[in-house]
């Protein structure tokens, strides 16, 4: 059964996606069948993993919208052990075009029910939004990443976040746990990274691995590719790398709702 993993902060700019591509890539190195569903219009995890917009394209929109089945949706050119559900511009309009369904927060729970068991990771990049498609990926998720940018105002917004979360967790899915703050774009010379890492830390738990700036990890995107393809001696991969043996070990720790109860 599939650890299900949004990786949300209504903060844009914050290193979701780059998470969300990375990770799941270092974790598919790691051997672990892995699943990155995107659901944030800009498509940029899509993309960054080399899915080139076409007619036809099967997206997450499809699935929201239009009923089809998720594993008809999924890509699977990414890489041995990592597979894709992409979205693109057309999912813009999903949140208005879901005022009116029922269940509207728990469709993609439902949609992935079926594929859950084929993979050890779904990881969903999620929209600088608290909205509709993010209510989904928390309603859908046994845990949450929340990427911070050590910068001016990082945790702004974290608790308007958390009391999403809360509001989550009273209601439509009871078993959501946070399983931390990732600090990104990390710089040691700074005072203020280690400014906002001690912040962070007195509020949130927080990874031990830290995501530095890095210009392989930047780069990558434009070629289609996690850092971990693209350079992997980079540090940014190292990190990733790294980041992805810590949430093994966690998940080992402590495996999902589903499993524990079975
Ligand atoms: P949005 O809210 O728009 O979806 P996001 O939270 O997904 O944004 P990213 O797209 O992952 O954020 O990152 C924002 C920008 O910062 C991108 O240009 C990305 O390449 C860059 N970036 C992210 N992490 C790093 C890093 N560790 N080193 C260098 N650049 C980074
Ligand atoms: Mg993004």
């Amino acid at each position: 059964m599939a650890r299900i993993i949004a990786i949300a902060n209504q903060k844009g700019g914050v290193g979701k996606t780059t998470t969300a591509v990375n990770l799941s890539s270092a974790l598919a190195r790691e051997g672990a069948r892995v699943l990155l569903v995107d659901i944030d219009p800009q498509g940029n995890a899509s993309s960054g993993l080399g899915i080139v917009e076409r007619n036809h394209l099967s997206t997450i929109y499809d699935v929201l919208i239009r009923g089809l089945p998720v594993f008809r949706a999924v890509h699977r050119r990414a890489a041995a052990n990592l597979e894709v559900v992409p979205a693109n511009r057309d999912l813009v309009g999903a949140e208005l075009e879901l005022v009116g369904v029922r269940d509207r927060e728990t469709i993609l729970r439902e949609a992935l029910a079926p594929v859950a068991q084929d993979y050890a990771f779904v990881l969903i990049d999620c929209p600088p939004s608290l909205g509709l498609l993010t209510l989904n990926a928390l309603s859908a998720a046994d845990s949450l990443i929340v990427p911070i940018q050590c910068e001016y105002y990082a945790l702004e917004g974290l608790a308007q976040l958390m009391n999403t979360v809360g509001l989550v967790r009273r209601g439509l899915n009871p078993g959501l746990n946070v399983e931390g703050v990732l600090l990104t774009m990390y710089d040691r010379r700074l005072n203020l990274s280690r400014e906002i890492a001690f912040e962070a830390k007195k509020y949130f738990d927080v990874f031990q691995t830290v995501i530095p700036r890095n210009v392989s990890v930047a780069e990558a995107p434009s070629f289609g590719k996690p850092v971990l393809d693209y350079d992997p001696a980079s540090t940014g991969s190292r990190r990733y790398a790294a980041l992805a043996r810590e949430l093994n070990a966690r998940a080992k720790a402590s495996p999902p709702q589903a499993e524990r109860q079975a």
